[in-house]
């Protein structure tokens, strides 16, 4: 009895303090010797790290625990599989740290650092030490925003840009808001999720967003939460927080074995997201990334959880597209019939893809677009004209 009040107790301080970091799978003293040793492997490839706030979701009491599965590496990661850069972000890379594959957005990926680590990664070039994706000449990067008028909308993204201080930020936001054509911001960010404290704790951080909120600038902040498990109260309050400083929040998430690949995992997701005012934006296939097999599900099954996961949802909770990020664009899966799946570019890279519709014999085992075979019908926008 004890015990329970005392661990509530201390989850109670954990959801305000400034998390400490584990970065070391011999810290999680909550695994077996044995299970610590087995993972020591992983953790040599793959970097591990997370928080004393985040672990505190996990219910260790279960094996099948959402947030252990998306936090705590797995032995099947060291299979074969995947690329590290899985979406072929290279080739649209002007320069480190700067990629332009949508004519309106532009990415800047300004951290290598993330407040956790999400075993699925699908960034992980980004935290090995001989990377060079990270932007590390601002003022070259901010001369080819301002020559490329037809650029509105800035990523900011990485790694996470939430980790970055106040002031960093600063630094890059308020230069993007003197340039005319620059309407949108956008923050990429799990820390909501993973340190809620960070953005809570940091009136600085919430007053920036307020000034990144004018009559002719809108920042949004695009939040990471992969399961209802992570809807803490704090992160609530982070949230709600974020609301009040005018920024427009939204969801994206991949599909993940495990995390949230049931129709009530994901349905229970989009509800509690609807009930606090975040709409669900994307649901990502699974990006066939080096070490994440395990935790991809393939296109099919995954497309029917969705919409199963859609038909429990009201409304306003099921205005999610399901998509891919291909290296050729932001393909959205819309529909299987019993022999054909469909798919509709909702970006694409080059212009004469826009729009386009695909219709493709079905692939039970197929995790990416490049699974199956030529499509049977390929329609670009005009032939509809
Ligand atoms: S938040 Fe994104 S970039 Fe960071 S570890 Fe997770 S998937 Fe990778």
């Amino acid at each position: 009895m004890t015990n329970i009040a005392s661990n509530t107790l201390d989850k109670k301080k954990l959801q305000h303090a400034n998390p400490k970091y584990v970065t070391k799978v011999a810290d999680l003293t909550k695994l077996s010797d044995a299970e610590r040793e087995q993972l020591a492997e992983v953790e040599n490839t793959y970097r591990f790290r997370a928080n004393d706030y985040y672990l505190s979701l996990i219910d260790w009491n279960d094996p099948d625990d959402p947030i252990r599965h998306l936090i705590v590496p797995h032995i099947h990661e060291l299979n074969e599989w995947g690329k590290l850069d899985p979406s072929e972000e290279h080739k649209y890379t002007i320069l480190p740290g700067l990629e332009h594959k949508y004519h309106s957005t532009a990415l800047l990926l300004v951290s290598n650092v993330c407040g956790a680590i999400c075993r699925y990664c699908f960034r992980k070039r980004v935290f090995l030490q001989s990377s060079d994706d990270i932007l590390k000449d601002l003022p070259a990067a901010l001369d080819y925003i301002r020559e490329h008028r037809e650029i509105t909308n800035i990523l900011l993204t990485g790694g996470d840009p939430l980790v970055l201080s106040t002031n960093k930020l600063r630094n890059v936001i308020e230069p993007l808001l003197q340039i005319d054509h620059v309407r949108i911001i956008r923050l990429g960010s799990k820390i909501p999720a993973f340190n809620p404290q960070r953005i809570l704790n940091d009136p600085e951080l919430l007053d920036l967003m307020r000034q990144s909120c004018t009559d002719t600038k809108q920042l949004y902040t695009i939040v990471h939460f992969n399961h209802a498990n992570e809807l803490s109260d704090v992160a609530l309050q982070t949230c709600k927080a974020i609301h009040q400083t005018g920024a427009v929040l939204a969801n994206q998430t991949p599909l993940i074995r495990r995390v949230n690949d049931s129709a009530e995992a994901l349905a229970d997701l989009f509800r509690k997201l609807s009930f606090v005012g975040i709409p669900p934006y994307y649901v990502f296939q699974c990006r066939p990334a080096s070490g994440n097999q395990s935790y991809a599900v393939p296109i099919e099954e995954g497309f029917q959880i969705f919409e199963q996961a859609r038909a429990k949802t009201s409304g306003l909770g099921k205005r999610a597209r399901f998509v891919m990020s291909h290296a050729t664009g932001k393909i959205e899966i819309v529909g299987l019939t019993r022999e054909h799946i469909y798919f509709k570019y909702q970006r694409a890279a080059k212009d004469a893809d826009s729009s386009r519709f695909l219709v493709c014999k079905r692939n039970p085992d197929a995790y990416w677009l490049d699974d199956y075979d030529p499509p049977l019908e390929s329609h670009p926008l005009d032939c509809y004209q």
